[in-house]
């Protein structure tokens, strides 16, 4: 059995200092408690007690190379002895919005930020300014950051998320002001029926649609054929502005994002996470026209931090590799994927365990469920997300770190013996869950 014995003492003493004992209300829950860790290196991770992971958490996603990329951490390292902070321009900056303005569909001028929280409220600001209206649809399940006006109906439980054609708007924070639910409108995803409905009744009022064009913060649902391009049409009819955020599949998907994946160009997008191998760097792209309100100082974008050198080096050089070879990476994350998700059917099937794995491959989903197709939020309920948390503390145990939510991510340093490996492990836990009651495994989520 693992020791985590320095890293639970460790948490005991963070608890004095830190609220929580963490940085991020998404660290709070860890099984047995909150690790510690002192190095990760391509695709492993390594704790405070010397255990050894196997990672597909990959810090939430942005480590699309794996841990400690030497060419990323060269690049950082030499512009940031040049300086870290100018409070004014570098020319590697604006080499850098070139390249995503080359590689992204929609980028025809774009800002940098430090994390997807402040692209998407700089995304809302512009479209409320550009069209002079006030509310915004988004979709229930969907995440785009922690501030007040977006933090709603990411996980309403069957009790709060009340009828499924036209969801309850659910707060989901103390603190937060109730005041934000009157500019949103909160629809089921997928559903092109109930987004013409909601613009039929307030199409004057509706700035933008903002969506995860594949709904990563729960399930990994892919959008189903059409639906993009039914949002795109719809957002044209009614003068609104379409906004996708491609925090995590941006990057992920491939070099333009899911809107060259899916081949639908949205008015705004933001990216982040996968662009800069775990510095904190973010952006918003969008139409000229769009975006022009901001370069002409009518919305005002900020941030002390914007643009720092040794994130926007890692950006740099993170894209140059994801780039190189003709964005082989690509193919070999899309491989291992899809290795990765008939592993994991093959073997729940041997354990008569009813799982449901979804997601593109780049990244995957895996559920503890009936359910044969997710399709929106309501599906996800379905899942057994207690057992799910059991399932991933005995990975954890026996050297394979996932995230607690389900999703798998797969970096370039990761390969098909490291994929067999975890298929393996996995199989070993379900059939260890098989022949135990749930409910003598004592820790409920990761
Ligand atoms: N949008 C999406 C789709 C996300 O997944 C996230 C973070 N998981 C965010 C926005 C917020 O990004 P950050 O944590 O960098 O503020």
């Amino acid at each position: 059995m693992r020791s985590y014995e320095k890293s639970r003492q460790l948490y005991e003493r963070a608890c004095k200092s830190m609220a929580g004992g963490v940085s991020s209300h998404f660290r709070m829950s860890g099984a047995p408690h909150p690790l510690f860790f002192e190095k990760g290196v391509g695709a492993r991770i390594y704790d405070v007690d010397g255990n050894e992971y196997l990672d597909f958490t990959l810090s939430q996603g942005p480590l699309i190379l794996g841990h400690s990329n030497p060419d990323v951490l060269q690049k950082v390292s030499e512009e940031m002895n040049l300086g870290q902070l100018y409070a004014g321009q570098h020319e590697l900056e604006l080499e850098l919005a070139e390249k995503l303005q080359s590689l992204i569909p929609c980028a025809e001028l774009i800002r940098f930020s430090n994390s997807g929280s402040e692209s998407v409220q700089a995304a809302l600001r512009l479209a409320r300014s550009f069209t002079g209206r006030k509310k915004y649809v988004k979709f229930e399940g969907q995440y785009h950051g922690w501030f007040d006006n977006v933090l709603i109906s990411q996980h309403p439980t069957r009790a709060t998320a009340g009828d499924s054609r036209s969801p309850n708007k659910v707060l989901e924070t103390g603190g937060q002001l109730p005041g934000v639910l009157e500019d949103i409108i909160v629809l089921p995803w997928n559903d092109l029926d109930a987004v013409e409905r909601a613009f039929a009744e307030s199409a004057s009022e509706i700035a933008a649609v903002i969506t995860e064009p594949v709904m990563c913060n729960n399930g990994c649902i892919e959008p189903l054929p059409g639906y993009l391009k039914g949002l795109r049409e719809i957002c044209d009819k009614y003068d609104s502005i379409l906004i996708f955020d491609e925090i995590i599949t941006g990057f992920r998907l491939g070099l333009g994002g899911a809107q060259e994946f899916y081949g639908v160009i949205p008015d705004l997008a933001t990216f982040g996470k996968a662009m800069a191998s775990g510095f904190p760097v973010s952006f918003l792209a969008g139409k000229r026209h769009v975006m022009e309100y901001v370069a002409n100082g009518t919305v005002m974008h900020a941030g002390t931090y914007n643009s720092n050198n040794p994130s926007i080096a890692a950006a740099a050089a993170t894209i140059a590799i994801l780039e190189s070879n003709d964005g082989e990476i690509y193919k070999h994350i899309h491989a291992l994927g899809q290795q990765l998700q008939q592993g994991l059917r093959r073997i729940a099937e041997n354990a008569g365990q009813d799982i449901l794995i979804s997601g593109p491959g780049q990244m995957t989903h895996m559920a503890f469920s009936s359910v044969t197709k997710l399709v929106n939020y309501r599906d996800c309920l379905e899942s057994d997300n207690a057992k799910y948390g059991v399932f991933a503390k005995e990975m954890l145990d026996r050297g394979v770190r996932l995230i607690g939510r389900g999703i798998w991510y797969i970096s370039a340093a990761h390969t098909a013996a490291d994929i067999e490996e975890a298929i393996d492990v996995a199989a070993e836990v379900l059939h260890a869950m098989k022949n135990h009651e749930a409910s003598k495994f004592s820790i409920t989520a990761v």
